[in-house]
């Protein structure tokens, strides 16, 4: 439903995108996951139309937004990260204000504002004004705003930002609810948030592209992964071990991660096929005694969303180059 392909932007010398391509399915919930600064809300403004990237392009629904940025706007509801309130307007003339914006006229205009305070239960707030409402509130306006004229993509940049976590469920539910029929792209850099939401990943580090896809498929990948640790005398043998692990038949990434003491870790990812899981914990075992070392653990890693995040935080699109050049 959106194609992404080698989204570029920079500003300045900032690369907040440098050529980042995913997909977004139709019919699912997609979640943009990155830390802060990853560049979740350019790629979002970029989809939405609100940015022009450098280079690259975006299709939604198979129309270019770059050619056609009024269907596309058409197609999609957008709740930007930090949404416009009028604090002044009543929640139910704010709704009618932008349904007029889509050229929604008497009882189609009001049909539309009727079924958006319905779908985001804001009856009982109808007549108050935007400014009073809390937090919850306004980010239930926001996301009615964003449904008025019934588009077939949501787009949500960090819709529970800010919120407390008794409304980050609520605000969970209403997203379910909204995402039935419809193709979601919601961001956020809350992790559980994105694991209780969403059936598929789309993961940014530093305006570069991670890993994309079904979220139990990429959960799966920590399958593969061992998680070592090792205590040494001197940090060149830690170094040695390390090439020593990773020349092991069917290792693919091994991921160096500092820790006191002397004691190295790393995730050691395997490829199943080559090497079954008892093998390469004896391998590892006598590389690492060869090499001077203390195993201290060697485990299978959970897989976690937090897991999966982390090793791809470490491991970096930079050190994924190296890693695939060795
Ligand atoms: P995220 O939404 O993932 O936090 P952003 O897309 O907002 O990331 O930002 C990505 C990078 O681009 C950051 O380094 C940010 O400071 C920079 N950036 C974003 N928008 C602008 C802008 N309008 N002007 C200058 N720098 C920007
Ligand atoms: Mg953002």
């Amino acid at each position: 439903m959106i194609e992404a392909r080698n989204l570029q932007k920079s500003y300045g010398r900032v690369h907040a995108l440098a050529g980042v391509s995913f997909d977004v399915p139709p019919g699912q919930v997609t979640g943009l996951l990155g830390a802060n600064g990853a560049g979740k809300s350019t790629t979002i403004r970029i989809i939405t139309g609100y940015t022009v990237p450098d280079a690259g392009w975006v299709r939604v629904g198979g129309v270019l937004a770059s050619r056609d940025p009024i269907r596309v706007r058409q197609h999609i509801g957008y709740l930007p990260e930090s949404a416009p309130t009028y604090g002044e307007m009543p929640v139910e003339a704010l709704l009618g204000f932008r349904a007029s914006l889509h050229g929604l006229r008497g009882k189609a205009r009001k049909a539309a504002v009727d079924k958006a305070v319905d779908a985001c239960v804001l009856q009982s707030v109808r007549r108050r004004r935007v400014g009073q409402l809390s937090k919850g509130y306004k980010q239930r306006v926001g996301l009615a705003t964003a449904i008025l004229h019934d588009p077939p993509v949501l787009v949500l940049d960090e819709p529970s930002n800010g919120l407390d976590p008794g409304q980050i469920t609520e605000t969970r539910s209403l997203i379910r609810r909204l995402a039935e029929g419809r193709t979601v792209l919601v961001s956020s850099h809350i992790l559980p948030e994105i694991e209780r939401t969403c059936d598929r990943v789309v993961i940014l580090a530093r305006g570069r592209l991670c890993a994309q896809g079904p979220l139990e498929e990429l959960l799966a990948q920590g399958d593969h992964e061992l998680v070592c640790e090792a205590r040494f005398q001197t940090e060149p043998s830690a170094k040695e071990a390390a090439r020593a692990v990773g020349a092991i038949a069917g290792v693919g990434t091994v991921l160096p991660r500092e820790m006191d003491d002397g004691v190295e870790r790393w995730h050691v990812g395997f490829d199943p096929a080559t090497i079954g899981e008892g093998d390469l914990r004896k391998a590892i075992g006598s590389n690492l005694a060869a090499a001077g070392a203390e195993v201290r653990l060697l485990e299978r890693e959970k897989a976690s969303l937090e897991s999966l995040f982390l090793r791809l935080m470490e491991q970096g699109p930079d050190a994924a180059q190296a890693g695939s050049a060795a």
